[in-house]
């Protein structure tokens, strides 16, 4: 069942994301080779805790942290571990989720650590562009269908895969909502979105084939051909002016403006 969510809820959704964004723009900082995942983590937590906030993903369904964090060929829900060091030429997808004033806030962002391959910067390049044009579809009357049709058409016409198996969602007071939200689909079908509708759009978009698997961590998900995958998220309401975007690349992007 879906909640559509009120004016008000939607502006306590907006405060839980943007502290989702600003914790973004310290990681942004922290990303470099040599850093171990474990560091950004705890950082995180902090900066949460400091600015009001619960870490979002500690604890839900037992996970372990405060961020997934998932390096190269992993693509979604990586433990964070002291283990675990940056290095040249990773990319390193950091999701983010925050708890406060009732409300979850969600959003992931793929970071390059030093000098990364071309082939790899364009895929994090067309998988951020792939949650825009979903984003675009999301006005009222639409259906999900539209959504999921220009992530996966944006994806694949650049020669990328698309993950089937995970999938975006709504988002409210509970991180985990009706409804599903895929990344591949047909225009015309599912839902029509209506105002009050909050989701998360996250594209999971591979250089190889689409096919994954569930590491013996329980969590990590990677790609069965050991290839990178990018994945980009931003929760979003379905507004009368169209997609209002609750989290924030700002802080990030100011900060690699700098680097
Ligand atoms: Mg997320
Ligand atoms: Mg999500």
């Amino acid at each position: 069942m879906i909640y559509y969510k009120t004016d008000e809820e939607i502006e306590l959704l907006r405060l839980s994301n943007m502290l989702v964004g600003r914790t973004h723009g310290e990681m942004a900082k922290l990303i470099k080779p040599g850093v171990s995942t474990s560091k950004l983590d705890a950082i995180a937590e902090s900066f949460i805790r400091d600015n009001g906030g619960k870490p979002g993903f500690l604890g839900y369904n037992g996970f372990p942290n405060t961020l997934c964090i998932s390096i190269n060929d992993a693509v979604v829900h990586g433990i964070p571990s002291e283990k675990i060091v940056l290095k040249d030429g990773d990319i390193v997808s950091v999701d983010c989720g925050v708890f406060m004033n009732g409300y979850y806030g969600d959003s992931a962002y793929t970071y390059t650590v030093g000098e990364v391959d071309e082939k790899i910067v364009k895929l994090l390049q067309v998988t951020k562009e792939s949650l825009y044009k979903g984003i675009e579809k999301a006005i009222i009357g639409n259906r999900l269908g539209d959504i999921s049709y220009a992530v996966q058409q944006h994806a694949e016409t650049n020669g990328f895969t698309v993950v089937r198996e995970m999938v975006g969602h709504g988002v409210g007071r509970n991180l985990h909502e009706d409804p599903e939200v895929p990344n591949y689909g047909k225009r015309g079908r599912g839902v029509i979105l209506k105002k009050g509708l909050v989701i998360a759009i996250e594209p999971m978009i591979n250089i190889g084939k689409r096919d994954i698997y569930q590491e013996n961590d329980g969590w990590t998900i990677k790609t069965k051909d050991g290839l990178p995958s990018a994945h980009f998220e931003h929760t979003i309401a379905i507004g009368e002016k169209g997609a209002d975007i609750l989290s924030s690349f700002k802080y990030v992007e100011d900060v690699l403006n700098e680097k």
